[in-house]
């Protein structure tokens, strides 16, 4: 773990280390293992888990394989997004699924869920395809800054509403494969 990290003359300070991180996606993955278990003893559904481009892939591909217990698959998707009408805001298009999640249990993976806006639109348009059940995993959650109904179902950190990078999220593109996460340093008055 470096000491201090800058991106666009933004300091960043360490917030959650690697270890942590790996520690906390191998309880995510028993977690999602044994849900899926107890949900379908006979293993019948073979669950998706839909990792969300670009930034949840470091965290999709750990936990996925925390998950080895399970018969799964992963699929990947992006996000498009455009310009809807002024009171909709931003709609985002679903780009890449090609699977068929009809009766299937789809576990989305997200980086972080910060107004919920994104993994909302992502659960309405998944649910016209006729899953059996969407969940949701999100490595970070803000709950400070959720303006939306949606509750993930596993989280790993809930964080206060500041500005994050690391182990896949992004400043602008950059700060995604910094191996720990960091946090914007505060910038102190009159020091
Ligand atoms: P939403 O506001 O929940 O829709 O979050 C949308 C997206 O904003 C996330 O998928 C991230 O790509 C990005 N985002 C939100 N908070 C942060 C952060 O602290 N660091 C980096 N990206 C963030
Ligand atoms: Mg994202």
């Amino acid at each position: 773990m470096k000491n201090q990290v800058s991106y666009q003359g933004m300091d960043f300070v360490p917030y959650i280390t690697r270890q942590t991180i790996d520690n906390r996606i191998a309880e995510l993955g028993q977690k999602i293992v044994a849900d899926c278990k107890a949900s379908d003893p006979e293993g019948a559904d073979v669950p998706l888990f839909l990792c969300v481009l670009n930034g949840a892939f470091p965290f999709a591909s750990d936990l996925f394989r925390a998950a080895e217990d399970l018969d799964a698959e992963i699929a990947f998707i992006r996000l498009k997004s455009y310009e809807g009408t002024a009171s909709s805001g931003k709609v985002k298009e679903v780009m890449g699924l090609t699977q068929d999640i009809s009766g299937r249990t789809v576990i989305i993976v997200e980086d972080i869920v910060d107004t919920g806006r994104t993994i909302h639109n992502l659960v309405q348009q998944l649910k016209e395809r006729g899953p059996k059940d969407v969940k949701i995993a999100t490595l970070l959650f803000k709950p400070e800054a959720l303006m939306c109904d949606v509750k993930p179902d596993y989280v790993g950190f809930e964080i206060p509403k500041k500005f994050i990078i690391g182990f896949g999220l992004d400043l602008d593109g950059l700060g995604r494969n910094l191996n720990d996460i960091y946090i914007l340093k505060e910038v102190k008055e009159n020091a």
